[in-house]
Parts: C-alpha cells; structure tokens; sequence
C-alpha cells in the first residue's frame, strides 16, 4: 500500500478503525531508502543511529528484509482519538436528522456549543491524520498509545 493509499483510506472512513498494529509498515519497498532522519535520530526515542540495533537478525519483528537498516518509515496519527470526542462525532452522525438538525455540525454546536464543536473536529482530525515517522526497531513495535509516551518523554528530555 502507499503513502497516498493510506492517507485516502484515512480520510474516506473517518468512523472506521483504522489497522493500527505495532509496528505496521505501510510503506516499504525501495521507497523506504528515501530521505532518513535528518539528524539521525530515531523519531521516536530520539537515540542516534549508532546507539541503536540495527533491523536484522534474530527476532525482528518486521516482515521483509531490512537488515542493517537502523530506522524505518512507518506511520503513525498526529494525536490519539479522544474516547469522549470520537462518542459525540458518531452520536451526531447518528441522530441529527433524527432531531431535526441540518448537519452534524448543527446538532454537535447545539448540544456542545461552537467552540466545544470546533475544538472536537480539531482533535478527531488530529487523530485521523497520520504522520512519517522514522523509528528503531525497539520504537517500531509500540502501540501508539506506547509511541506518544515515549516521544513525549524524548521530548521532554530533549528540552529540558
Ligand atoms: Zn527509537
């Protein structure tokens, strides 16, 4: 699957789950070689290229040869689907008509108010857009859930 596949996928089936298994990769083949980390950081827990295993060997947990690689491009959503947003999205989509609104935007604005309706658009959009993320193979295999924690560790570590 490429890049524009996914990223269609993702945007025709907004109330779809989307596959997200650790590690997925939806992008690969020669393509992959493109443009790595340019400060040569896995993306995730932002160790350097030689701080990190390269793929390979026993235990790899990706499928297709990428042995002597230290980062592979996979993708992952700009922000986790918010339980309490992505239950309001689909409740709308449900029963405005029902309750005799014009649009979903019209029965989440009533029930929520604008700015509460903006800001839930925001995040689902968020959580339904994904990113190219260059990771190790110890960052490869987390869930998202995982991924955010670790990033947001590096990233803290990073700054502070
Ligand atoms: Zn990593």
């Amino acid at each position: 699957m490429n890049e524009r596949a996914v990223n269609e996928k993702q945007h025709n089936n907004n109330h779809e789950e989307v596959p997200r298994n650790p590690g997925e990769i939806v992008y690969y083949g020669s393509r992959l070689f493109n443009p790595p980390p340019r400060d040569g950081r896995c993306q995730c827990c932002g160790r350097h290229a030689s701080e990190v295993k390269p793929y390979g060997g026993p235990g790899d947990p990706l499928v297709g040869d990428f042995s002597g690689v230290h980062f592979v491009k996979v993708f992952r959503p700009d922000a986790l689907p918010d339980e309490e947003t992505e239950k309001a999205l689909s409740e709308a989509h449900e029963v405005f008509e029902k309750d005799g609104f014009a649009s979903e935007e019209e029965w989440l604005i009533h029930k929520y108010g604008k700015e509460k309706t903006e800001e839930m658009y925001l995040m689902s959009q968020m959580a339904n857009t994904v990113h190219k993320s260059w990771e190790c193979r110890d960052c490869v295999v987390l869930y998202d859930e995982e991924y955010f924690e670790k990033y947001m560790a590096n990233q803290k570590d990073r700054t502070s």
